[in-house]
């Protein structure tokens, strides 16, 4: 068969030119990352073509002795790395391992008590537009309008007066540490199950630079395309107790066949995190947020609660006169993306918010540290004062090309390959 150039230009092009994209932008969204060459491999590997319903040594299809081998160092390597008792690495995201999980503990109709989308939850946290919300029954806790951090006095009023079935902690946009135990001991006190969704930050859990949920947590769920550096999936851990009801409901409860590709570049991902290396990238990756933060800061950008524990900041545009969709769009043009968020009690739309986000973890693949980030901030806060002037947009988005040759990416060609 013919290589893809020659089989299907149009796909190829865009390939390429995505390629480009990623090697000559700075990429400071915070759920995005780089993964290796050898996560890339797995995951466009031949085990695309295989069926696999079922688990290690009980699947529905024959021929499975490899798959197994794959599937069991995927779940003997991410128990390794949070400590866990039982792993289940067949979600084929982070919206189907929390599916997964609420399917393990809930029936329809029960409660679920979430963070606040617009406090920083996720859409999976019972968000009525997301499945979660059509099948449960959902409340919602929040930050504090002065320090912009969690109420855990008001998540545990909340938990008193509505008894949820399921606390779920973890969030999209929350740059903070979570008090785990107060949460635990809120869920004990209501007889509820803690789910923590650590997908933003599981890769700073795994390198030791965050403290980790998973000792008490029920159930902890991650996606591991973050800052865990794998490809696009999801994970879930628990303890031995609710392995049988995780399993069951991952498969036959919420999917088929699991991606065998993607479990195969999730185990080659879970072995890069098992390495020393990752504990120093993780490391980086909150040294560089700090730095960031603090420069933007003493630039006069105000920062959602005043800094970051993590990968990420929020940043509050509009107390600087624009909108978040405008910040967003004037650093896509000097070559640095971003996206556009609602800061907590936010005034502005959804579409047209006050803030935008920013994180470190892509870039700190890249080998980028504190000095770059300094110097990003300098390029992040000329771009959105002269967010009007295309002139000053371009000569910074040269800068930032030539920045980003300095850290290649994959096996670099400058041009795309003619098609
Ligand atoms: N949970 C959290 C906290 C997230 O931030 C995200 C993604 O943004 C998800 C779950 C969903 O992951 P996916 O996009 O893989 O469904």
């Amino acid at each position: 068969s013919l290589p893809l150039a020659q089989a299907d230009p149009e796909i190829a092009a865009a390939i390429e030119h995505e390629r480009l994209r990623q090697h000559e932008g700075l990429e400071m969204i915070a759920s995005e990352n780089f993964v290796s060459e050898a996560v890339l491999e797995a995951a466009g590997s031949v085990f695309t073509n295989k069926y696999a319903e079922g688990y290690p040594g009980r699947r529905y299809y024959g021929g499975c002795e490899f798959t197994d081998i794959v599937e069991n160092l995927a779940r003997d390597r991410a128990k390794q790395i949070f400590g866990a008792e039982h792993a289940n690495v067949q979600p084929h995201s982070g919206s189907q391992a929390n599916a997964a999980a609420y399917i393990a503990v809930l029936q329809a109709g029960d409660t679920i008590l979430g963070l606040d989308l617009a406090h920083g939850g996720h859409l999976t946290h019972g968000h009525k537009l997301s499945f979660s919300g059509k099948l449960y029954r959902t409340t919602f806790y929040g930050v504090r309008r002065d320090t912009e951090m969690i109420d855990y006095d008001e998540l545990e009023s909340i938990a008193q007066r509505e008894k949820p079935k399921v606390i779920i902690g973890g969030g999209s946009a929350y740059p903070r540490f979570w008090d785990f135990a107060r949460m635990r001991q809120i869920a004990d006190s209501v007889g509820a199950v803690y789910i923590f969704d650590m997908a933003h930050i599981a890769g700073l859990v795994a390198g030791g630079a965050h403290p980790s949920p998973v000792p008490h947590a029920h159930i902890t769920t991650t996606t591991t395309h973050k800052t865990l550096r794998g490809p696009r999936a999801g994970l879930i851990l628990c303890g031995k107790d609710l392995a049988a009801a995780v399993d069951k409901a991952v498969f036959p409860g919420q999917q088929g066949g699991p991606l065998v590709h993607i479990v195969a570049a999730k185990a080659v991902a879970f072995g890069e995190v098992l390495r020393p290396e990752f504990k120093t990238y993780a490391a980086q990756v909150v040294a560089n947020a700090k730095v960031l933060a603090e420069a933007l800061q003493g630039a006069g950008y105000r920062i959602i609660s005043a800094g970051t524990d993590n990968h990420l900041m929020l940043v509050d545009v509009f107390a600087n006169g624009m909108l978040g969709s405008e910040a967003e769009l004037a650093l896509g043009k000097a070559g640095i993306t971003v996206n556009k968020n609602a800061i907590p009690f936010d005034t502005n739309p959804p579409l047209k918010p006050s803030g935008i986000r920013i994180g470190t973890p892509a870039l700190t693949t890249r080998g980028m540290k504190e000095a770059e980030m300094r110097q990003i901030a300098k390029w992040i806060t000329s771009a959105l004062e002269h967010r009007d002037d295309d002139a000053v947009l371009d000569r910074i988005r040269g800068e930032v090309a030539e920045l980003a040759n300095q850290f290649p990416l994959y096996a670099w060609r400058k041009h795309p390959d003619p098609v």
